[in-house]
C-alpha cells in the first residue's frame, strides 16, 4: 500500500498534466507500472462540445512510457467514456499525452525519433522499450502533417534523382530547397506526372514564388517546370553537363585503349609492338588523372596525366577542353563573359566533344542561366549521400513510404 505522499511525489516525478497516481507496482525484469486516473471528473463532448460527467465505461490499458534510469515506466490508465447529454451518444475523453490508439505516451515517441534521427532505427529497437512497428508507427504519425507542408519562402528549386539500390535502375525523385539545403520531398519513381502532382499540391502560391529550377538535362524535367511554373528560370545543373563532358572524355581513353590493344595484336615488327606497348602503358590507369579536376589530382595522378599527354594527343585536347570548361564555370565574373568563352569553347571542342557539343547547344540557354545567380544543385549531392545513409541504416524499413517519413523527418522534425 503506498502512502498519500508516496503518490504524491511519484505524480510529481511523472509529471504528466492533468493525472495523478493512485498506486504503483513494480515486476522484476519488467519494471515501473503506474496506475494514473484523470483529475477531472468529466470531460467534453467533441460531437457538440458540451462538459458531460455521466459516466458510460472504463477503459483499462496500458501505455509505455519514458524510462527512469534502467527502469521501463508503464502507466496504467483509464480511458473513459462518459455519454453526452445533449447527443446521447458516448465519447472517449481526450488525454493530452497520448494519441487515442496507442501503446506509447507522445514525450516517448518524441524522444524516439530523435533517437532514431542520431541513430537508426534497428538500434533503438534493439533497446527493447519500443518495437520496430511502434517506431515505425512514430515515424507515421509525425510525418504525416511533414506530407501536407507546402514551402515556405520557396525560390530555388532543385529536382534531382537517386538511386536507391546500385544498378536496379529504380530512380527517386529528390526535390529540394536548395537555398535552405532541404529536402522539400521524395518521390518514390521520378515520372513527370508523379513529379507534377506533387508540386502542384503546394499550390499556386508557392509555385508562383519559385524563381528558378536547377535540373539535370532531361527535357521531360523541363517541360514540367514551362507548364506549371512558367515565370521560373531553367537552369541546367552545371555538373550534370560536366559528368557528361566527363563520360564522353572516358569514352575516348577506352576507346584508344582498345585500338592500341587490338595494334599490338597486329604488329608486325618488333619495334611496332615495343612503340604501342609504350602507348598502351600511358594509357592504362588514367581514368582519374584524366576525369578528376586538375586541381585536386594528387602527384602519382599528376605524373600519369603526364605520361597519357605525351602518348595520346587526342586526350590531351580533350583533357584541356574538359579543364577549360570548368574553369569558365568557376571564373567568369559575369554572364557576357561566360556567354563568349561557352561559344569560344563551343567551336573548339566540335571535333572531339560531339555529344556534348550538341547537347550544350540544345541547352544553352539554361547552362548560361547558371551565371545570373550561380544555382546548381551542388547541395544535392550532401542531400543524396544522406539518403543513401539513412537507406543503408534503414534495416527494418518494411517499405518506401516508411523509409519516406524517415527522410523527412530528418530535415523538418521539430519544425
Ligand atoms: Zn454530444
Amino acid at each position: 500500500m503506498s502512502t498519500k505522499k508516496e503518490l504524491k511525489l511519484l505524480t510529481e516525478l511523472l509529471n504528466l498534466e492533468g493525472v495523478k497516481v493512485s498506486s504503483h507496482r513494480q515486476y522484476e525484469g519488467i519494471g515501473i507500472i503506474l496506475q494514473i486516473e484523470a483529475i477531472a471528473r468529466e470531460s467534453v463532448c467533441g460531437r457538440c462540445g458540451l462538459n458531460s460527467s455521466k459516466l458510460h465505461q472504463n477503459r483499462w490499458h496500458i501505455i509505455k512510457d519514458l524510462s527512469w534510469g534502467e527502469k521501463a515506466v508503464f502507466l496504467e490508465i483509464n480511458r473513459r467514456q462518459f455519454k453526452c447529454e445533449k447527443c446521447r451518444k458516448p465519447f472517449s475523453e481526450e488525454m493530452g499525452f497520448v494519441k487515442e490508439r496507442r501503446t506509447y505516451t507522445k514525450r516517448l515517441a518524441k524522444k524516439t525519433i530523435e533517437e532514431v534521427l542520431a541513430d537508426d532505427i534497428s538500434s533503438v529497437a534493439k533497446k527493447g522499450i519500443v518495437t520496430t512497428e511502434e517506431i515505425e508507427r512514430m515515424l507515421k504519425d509525425a510525418a504525416a502533417k511533414l506530407l501536407k507542408l507546402k514551402p515556405v519562402g520557396l525560390k530555388r528549386l532543385g529536382i534531382d534523382e537517386i538511386a536507391l539500390i546500385k544498378g536496379q535502375g529504380n530512380y527517386c525523385a529528390v526535390l529540394v530547397d536548395l537555398e535552405r539545403s532541404k529536402l522539400l520531398m521524395i518521390l518514390e519513381s521520378r515520372t513527370k506526372e508523379e513529379i507534377k502532382k506533387v508540386i502542384l499540391e503546394w499550390g499556386a502560391e508557392v509555385l508562383a514564388g519559385i524563381e528558378e529550377v536547377s535540373i539535370d538535362l532531361w527535357k521531360g524535367y523541363k517541360s514540367l517546370v514551362t507548364e506549371i511554373m512558367p515565370k521560373a528560370q531553367v537552369v541546367a545543373d552545371r555538373f550534370h553537363v560536366m559528368v557528361q563532358i566527363n563520360k564522353e572524355l572516358d569514352m575516348q581513353r577506352k576507346k584508344e585503349k582498345r585500338i592500341i590493344e587490338q595494334k599490338i595484336k597486329q604488329a608486325k615488327t618488333e619495334k611496332e609492338k615495343l612503340e604501342n606497348t609504350k602507348i598502351l602503358a600511358g594509357i592504362t590507369a588514367s581514368k582519374y588523372a584524366l576525369l578528376k579536376n586538375e586541381k585536386d589530382l594528387n602527384q602519382e595522378q599528376k605524373d600519369k596525366l603526364a605520361e597519357v599527354k605525351v602518348v595520346s594527343q587526342s586526350l590531351k585536347l580533350m583533357h584541356q577542353l574538359k579543364e577549360e570548361f570548368r574553369e569558365i564555370f568557376e571564373k567568369s565574373q559575369q554572364w557576357s563573359e561566360a556567354l563568349l568563352g561557352l561559344g569560344e569553347w563551343l567551336s573548339k571542342a566540335q571535333k572531339y566533344f560531339v555529344n556534348s557539343q550538341s547537347t550544350i547547344v540544345r541547352w544553352f540557354d539554361e547552362i548560361l542561366a547558371y551565371f545570373d545567380n550561380r544555382t546548381t544543385s551542388g547541395i544535392v549531392e550532401g542531400i543524396n549521400n544522406k539518403l543513401k545513409l539513412i537507406k543503408r541504416s534503414a534495416y527494418g524499413f518494411t517499405n518506401f513510404e516508411n523509409f519516406r517519413n524517415r527522410c523527412l523527418l530528418n530535415w523538418h522534425f521539430n519544425c
